[in-house]
């Protein structure tokens, strides 16, 4: 591996890095300010557009987008230090670029799947900016970690739609006015001998009869407005034509395995900028503070917390780039195991740092004047979302431990 960055992502790093400078963190506050005279707290609020429109302007544009048909056309390994940056502002940057889960996963699944019409109602306005979408497939009824237990049903009348009925939750981005689709996982053949062939997704647009947004989910107490909030969606006999189908019927399984891959790595990519962020906030504190005669920086157990911190996201960065690098070199089929890895090692090493950085700010850091606790809560959902760790554990050690077997 050449750790050298190329040409051009050293040139979009240094313009967002500039962009990060000029725009982001001075929005980053002002964003609030602004949500607070909005009639609806889940709109975007001025300053976001401008930033999306200056960052269009730039070409900071749907950068995690392999396919250079539709996105940027990086590598893996060419976004991965680019998201990085983003992930130091997770509230604003991915979604002032157009990099920001669910619509990522939503778009990749589209350029891959869909067909003609689908990517002209709506790959298109979601890569200008223009719509958001949301990705629903966990239940509150069941352990939807594990998908075969998806129970949202998606019949065919006899005539040419298809009747979806199931209650979903967490649905990040559907609070948003400006979500106007769901990719909907629901079972097309509930009793099928395939366990993984039972389940398809069907696109649901928001407007359709029968689908009601009923409330909006919190974390940790957390609304996530810049996030588009995460949604209990009800789908009451909700009617779409067939036409609406993604890829084949019983293919369901396999795109949502295809969707996490990237998903995934894109979470862990930015978990990095939050820890260097962390680690940044924690060094400016430790120098600037004074308890019992000594600035904090002097602590020797700060000392511990900011090597053990900065160690860590070393040892997860080359993690992350390797990974990367296999998803380029060898497919995501081939980097699955590193891509589990990382999924496990990140959230939960990041909240770590994350949890030291507050206990070194004190009551500051539990409060809203710094980003450490939002920025805790985001890290700690991530070793749930996507998957739960022990999920990710126990496949990994099957696949290790199918060597001795
Ligand atoms: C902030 C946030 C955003 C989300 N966004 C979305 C979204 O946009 N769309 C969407 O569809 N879903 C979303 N989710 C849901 C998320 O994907 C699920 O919560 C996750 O897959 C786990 O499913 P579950 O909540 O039903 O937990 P369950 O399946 O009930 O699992 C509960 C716990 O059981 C344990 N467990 C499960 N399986 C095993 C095992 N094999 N071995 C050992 N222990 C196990 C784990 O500790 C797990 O945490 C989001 C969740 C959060 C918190």
């Amino acid at each position: 591996m050449d750790f050298t960055f190329d040409a051009r992502t050293e040139e979009l790093r240094a313009k967002l890095l500039a962009f990060m400078d000029e725009y982001v963190y001075p929005a980053e506050q002002l964003v609030d300010e602004q949500r607070a005279q909005l009639v609806s707290p889940w709109e975007n609020p001025p300053v976001v557009e401008e930033l999306k429109a200056e960052a269009r302007r730039q070409g900071l544009w749907n950068l995690f987008l392999p396919d250079a048909e539709y996105g940027a056309g990086l590598t893996n390994l060419q976004y991965a230090p680019l998201a990085e940056i983003t992930g130091r502002s997770p509230q604003l940057a991915p979604t002032v670029t157009n990099c920001a889960a669910p619509d990522t996963g939503n778009m990749e699944v589209l350029a891959q799947f869909g067909d003609e019409r689908q990517k002209k109602q709506w790959l298109e306005p979601l890569l200008a900016g223009e719509i958001r979408s949301a990705f629903a497939m966990t239940e509150p009824e069941v352990a939807s970690s594990d998908a075969t237990n998806i129970t949202t049903r998606i019949e065919r009348d006899g005539g040419g739609d298809y009747v979806i009925t199931g209650r979903k939750w967490y649905i990040s981005g559907a609070m948003h006015p400006d979500c106007k689709v769901f990719i909907v996982m629901g079972k097309t053949d509930p009793d099928g001998p395939d366990i993984r062939r039972r389940q398809s997704m069907v696109l649901v647009p928001r407007d359709t009869p029968g689908v009601t947004v009923t409330r909006a989910m919190q974390v940790f107490g957390y609304e996530d407005h810049y996030h588009g909030g995460h949604a209990e969606v009800v789908f009451d006999q909700a009617r779409v034509p067939v036409s609406n189908l993604i890829g084949e019927e019983g293919g369901g399984f396999a795109i949502a395995q295809a969707r996490l891959g990237p998903g995934r790595i894109h979470h862990c990519m930015r978990l990095i900028g939050m820890a260097e962020r962390a680690i940044e906030l924690m060094c400016r504190r430790a120098v600037s503070r004074t308890a019992f005669g000594k600035a904090l920086a002097q602590q020797g157990v700060v000392h511990n917390w900011i090597a053990d911190a900065r160690v860590q996201v070393e040892q997860l960065r080359l993690l992350v780039l390797k990974t990367a690098w296999l998803m380029d070199t060898v497919g995501n089929k081939g980097a699955h195991t590193e891509i589990q890895a990382i999924k496990i090692a990140t959230p939960r090493t990041v909240t770590g740092i994350l949890d030291r950085a507050i206990q070194l700010h004190g009551a500051g850091g539990v409060s809203q004047d710094f980003p450490l606790a939002e920025l805790y809560a985001a890290a700690r959902t991530l070793m749930l979302a996507d998957g739960p760790d022990e999920v990710h554990q126990r496949s990994l050690a099957r696949r290790e431990l199918k060597k001795y077997r």
